[in-house]
């Protein structure tokens, strides 16, 4: 198992370990599904990981793919955010489009995000442990256009919103 890399920037790292904190003192989480090993990736793919099982054992766990959850289907085509990220997109700025031939699946990446809150609020799940670099999932770096910047995904901005810590996998 790869040891993850630390920020250089003291903020980001005292960022970090408040995240990994919120976590370790959290009973219930909300979790990315395909890190639990669940085949529900664009590509069919899973993403089962175990350094997020060790840190979930002992929790109560509520597995989420807000893509799946939304009928986008698995496989499905990618999309990357256009416009801006997560929180672009609620604000109306942006929008989450198909990476070939640039269709808008804004309403339904906003369909999953909603439907991974109301599950959040049905367990009182106050901590997410979500899939880095995906446009609903990602919690610092997001694909943008086809390139990877700092943001967050249309699930994560939705989560922070209502007041909930979003943990990624790359914090472990
Ligand atoms: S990153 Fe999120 S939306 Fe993508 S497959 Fe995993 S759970 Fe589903």
């Amino acid at each position: 198992m790869t040891k993850p890399v630390e920020p250089s920037d003291p903020s980001e790292a005292s960022a970090r370990d408040a995240r990994r904190e919120a976590l370790r003192a959290a009973p219930t989480v909300l979790v990315s599904a395909c890190l639990l090993g669940e085949a529900c990736r664009y590509d069919g793919r899973s993403q089962r990981s175990e350094r997020v099982l060790a840190a979930l054992e002992g929790k109560a766990v509520i597995p989420m793919c807000p893509e799946a959850a939304a009928g986008l289907g698995i496989p499905r085509p990618p999309v990357d955010l256009a416009g801006g990220t997560g929180v672009d997109v609620w604000a109306g700025r942006a929008r989450a489009l198909t990476r070939e031939t640039r269709e808008d699946r804004t309403p339904e990446f906003q369909d999953g995000a909603r439907q991974a809150l109301e599950a959040a609020q049905r367990f009182d799940a106050t901590v997410a442990l979500l899939k880095e670099k995906s446009p609903s999932c990602g919690s610092q770096r997001v694909y943008e256009s086809g390139v990877l910047r700092p943001g967050e995904g249309i699930t994560t901005a939705l989560l922070r919103a209502d007041g909930r810590t979003v943990v990624s996998d790359e914090d472990l």
